[in-house]
């Protein structure tokens, strides 16, 4: 059953969402910085059995910086899509800005907050703050 659709910018790649996200965390670790152009990525964490490709799966581009896990994005707009090593990984964040629809739920937790820049100022909204990935 499909609960969440998404794209990339340019529209050539779509994937579908069937399982409800188990977390949603913003990640402010140096790579997602760099993917994203700006604070860090912002994902729900989900089986990557619950994600399924409907279009551009040849423009998916996976890669695997030196530290971390492996990013994926559309190769024409660069769009951010997962990250977590998928689809090896058991489980995959997908970048919410990717999903069609709003999304409702808030960010639970900050992650890797030990790479928060000098420019960056971290909300003062209460979340558990890691200076890691979440235990
Ligand atoms: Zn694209
Ligand atoms: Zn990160």
């Amino acid at each position: 059953m499909t609960l969440l659709l998404g794209s990339c910018l340019c529209g050539a790649v779509r994937f579908e969402v069937t399982e409800p996200f188990d977390r949603v965390g913003m990640c402010h670790c140096l790579s997602c910085k760099r993917i994203s152009g700006g604070a860090g990525t912002v994902s729900g964490r989900v089986r990557t059995d619950a994600i399924r490709i409907l279009a551009g799966e040849e423009l998916l581009t996976t890669y695997q910086p030196d530290a971390g896990s492996a990013k994926t994005f559309c190769s024409r707009c660069g769009t951010n899509l997962f990250g977590g090593g998928w689809p090896a990984s058991p489980m995959t964040p997908v970048r919410l800005p990717a999903l069609d629809e709003p999304f409702g739920e808030k960010v639970e937790a900050h992650l890797f907050v030990r790479s928060v820049a000098p420019w960056e100022v971290l909300p003062d909204d209460g979340l558990p703050r890691y200076d890691e990935r979440a235990p």
